[in-house]
C-alpha cells in the first residue's frame, strides 16, 4: 500500500524518459554510440546517472548486450582500455559501478597521479593527453630525503637533465585524466561506456564471457577485462586467488598552495611512520601523500584547517617556503596486492585488480598503464592473426609480458616502504650507506633512473611512441 504512489511517479517518470528518446530519436540525435539502444537508457544521458540506472532498472529486465569486449571497472584503468581498444576498431563496453562524474573535476578523490614518460606517449598516442595536459606539471628532479634514521637527514637528487632534455614525466590530478578519459570516449563510435550499473556475476562459457548486470542486463563478449580494482569480483569470478598484506598505514592525500615555486622538483622524506611526498603542481601549487601510521591517521584528519596547515608546513621543511591554503582531505589503505595469474579462460586482468602497492615512487597507474599498452598489442597481434582475442593462448602470451615487470615492481617498493619504516639502527645505517652510494658511485644514478622509467622486459609500442596499426 504505501509502495503504491512511489511506483506511480517511477512508472510517469519512465514514460516521461521514453517519450524524451523518441523525441530526441526524430531530431536525430545520437548519444556518443552510432546506433541508440533501443530502451529509454539513452534518451536519460543528458539527465543525472541517478535517473539513469532507475530507468534501466526497470525497463530492461531482459535486454542481452553483446561486444568484442566488455571492461568490467571505469576507474582510469578500465578507461584507458575501453580507449586503446576502441581505437583499434574493437567493439567494447565498459561497464562501472560510479556515476561519471565528469563535473566534479578537479577535487573528484583528492589525488594526482605522476604519470611516467611511457605512459604519457601512450596517452598521447590514443588522444587522451591533449585533453588534460593543461592541468599537468613537468617532474624535472626527484629529492629524496632520508629522515628515518637518527643521523643527519641523507639527501639523494635525481635530475631527469642527466639523462635527456625531457622530465621524469608530468603530475596530473586523476580527475583532469578521467574528465579527458570521458571526453575521447564520447566521441567514439564502438565504445559503449555503462554507468552507474554493477557487474553482479560473471561466467566463462566455452566462446564467450558473460556478465549479468545489477540492472537486469547481460552483457556477452569474446573477452571480458577485470578492471575493477582491488576487491575485483570479475577476478573472485574466475577463481584467481591473491596474496596481499597491509603495513597498518593510512596515505592521506590532498593538495596545497604555497610561497615559494617548486621549480618542478618533487620531494620524497622517508620517515618511519611513512613517505611525505610532495608532488609539482600548475602554479605554486603542489599535491601531498602523507603516509602515516594507521593509528595516527584519523586524528591527523580531524585537524581543524589552521592545526593541519601547521602540522604540514612542519612536515615540508620550508623547502616551498610558506604553505598557504590546503585543499579537501581524502585517506586511502595503504597495502601491496598481488593476483597469482593475469589471466583466465577468457578473462584478462589490469590495474589493481591485477596489482596495487604503496603509494611511493610513483609506480601504480604507470603499471595499469602498461597492462593496457601491452594488452592492446597482444589483442590486435591475435585478431589480426584470425585468433580468437580470449583464447587462452592469447592471453598467457599478455601475462608472460607483463609478469616479470610487476613482480620486480611490487618487490621493489615493498622492500622500500619496509626499509624506510624500520628503527633497527644496522638497516638505518645500511639505507643512509645506500643513499650517500647513489651519490658518490659513477654510473648508479644513471642506471637506477632508467630502470625507475621503463618497464622490465619488452617496452609495449604505445609507450615507446609507436602507434598500433587498427584492424
Ligand atoms: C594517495 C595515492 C597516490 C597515488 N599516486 C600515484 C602516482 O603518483 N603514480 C601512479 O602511477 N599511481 C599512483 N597511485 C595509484 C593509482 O591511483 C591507482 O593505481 C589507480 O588509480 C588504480 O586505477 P584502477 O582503474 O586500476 O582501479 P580503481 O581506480 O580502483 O577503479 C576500479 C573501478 O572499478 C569499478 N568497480 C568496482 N567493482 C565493480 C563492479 N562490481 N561492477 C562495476 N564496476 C566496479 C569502480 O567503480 C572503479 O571505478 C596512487 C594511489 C594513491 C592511493
Amino acid at each position: 500500500m504505501m509502495d503504491a504512489p512511489r511506483q506511480d511517479g517511477e512508472a510517469a517518470r519512465v514514460l516521461q524518459a521514453h517519450r524524451g528518446f523518441l523525441d530526441a530519436k526524430r531530431r536525430g540525435w545520437t548519444f556518443g554510440r552510432a546506433e541508440p539502444e533501443p530502451w529509454p537508457l539513452d534518451a536519460q544521458d543528458w539527465k543525472s546517472g541517478r535517473e539513469r540506472v532507475t530507468v534501466s532498472a526497470i525497463m530492461s529486465k531482459t535486454e542481452s548486450l553483446s561486444c568484442d569486449i566488455a571492461i568490467i571497472g571505469g576507474g582510469i584503468a578500465g578507461l584507458t582500455a575501453a580507449v586503446a581498444l576502441g581505437s583499434l576498431g574493437f567493439e567494447v563496453t565498459c561497464v562501472d559501478a560510479q556515476p561519471p562524474q565528469p563535473e566534479k573535476a578537479p577535487e573528484l578523490d583528492g589525488r594526482t597521479t605522476a604519470l611516467l614518460q611511457g605512459s604519457v606517449r601512450a596517452l598521447a598516442l590514443l588522444d587522451v593527453w591533449p585533453r588534460c595536459e593543461a592541468a599537468a606539471e613537468g617532474l624535472w628532479v626527484m629529492r629524496i630525503v632520508d629522515e628515518s634514521g637518527r643521523r643527519e637527514p641523507g639527501t639523494v637528487t635525481f635530475d631527469s637533465r642527466e639523462m635527456e632534455e625531457a622530465p621524469f614525466g608530468y603530475n596530473v590530478p586523476n580527475a583532469a585524466l578521467r574528465q579527458a578519459l570521458l571526453a575521447r570516449i564520447a566521441g567514439m563510435k564502438g565504445v559503449r561506456h555503462l554507468a552507474p550499473v554493477k557487474l553482479e556475476t560473471l561466467r566463462f562459457e566455452s566462446a564467450q564471457a558473460v556478465a549479468e548486470l545489477a540492472d537486469g542486463r547481460s552483457l556477452s563478449a569474446s573477452l571480458a577485462i577485470g578492471a575493477d580494482g582491488r576487491n575485483s569480483r570479475s577476478r573472485e569470478a574466475a577463481g584467481i586467488v591473491v596474496k596481499r598484506w597491509t603495513y597498518g598505514q593510512t596515505a592521506m592525500a590532498f593538495s596545497l598552495s604555497h610561497s615559494h615555486p617548486h621549480e618542478g622538483v618533487s620531494t620524497e622524506f622517508h620517515r618511519t611512520s611513512g613517505p611525505f611526498v610532495l608532488v609539482p603542481m600548475p602554479g605554486n601549487r603542489s599535491s601531498v601523500v602523507w603516509v602515516e601510521r594507521e593509528r595516527a591517521a584519523p586524528g591527523f584528519l580531524a585537524l581543524d584547517e589552521g592545526s593541519f596547515r601547521h602540522a604540514v608546513q612542519e612536515r615540508t621543511r620550508g623547502v616551498l617556503g610558506t604553505v598557504e591554503q590546503v585543499g579537501p582531505r581524502f585517506s586511502y589503505p595503504v597495502g601491496t596486492l598481488l593476483a597469482e595469474r593475469y589471466a583466465a579462460h577468457r578473462l584478462a586482468l589490469i590495474g589493481e585488480s591485477a596489482h596495487a602497492l604503496p603509494p611511493v615512487g610513483a609506480q601504480g597507474l604507470n603499471l595499469g598503464i602498461t597492462d593496457v599498452a601491452t594488452l592492446a598489442e597482444v589483442l590486435v597481434e591475435a585478431r589480426r592473426a584470425g585468433q580468437d582475442v580470449g583464447a587462452e593462448a592469447v592471453l598467457e602470451r599478455y601475462e608472460s609480458r607483463r609478469r616479470p615487470d610487476v613482480v620486480a615492481r611490487v618487490f621493489a617498493i615493498d622492500g622500500l616502504n619496509r626499509a624506510v619504516k624500520t628503527r633497527f639502527p644496522p638497516f638505518q645505517a645500511l639505507r643512509h650507506l645506500g643513499l650517500a652510494a647513489v651519490e658518490r658511485v659513477p654510473g648508479l644514478k644513471a642506471t637506477l633512473m632508467r630502470q625507475g622509467m621503463q618497464p622490465v622486459g619488452e617496452v609495449p609500442s604505445l609507450m615507446r611512441g609507436i602507434p598500433l596499426r587498427p584492424l
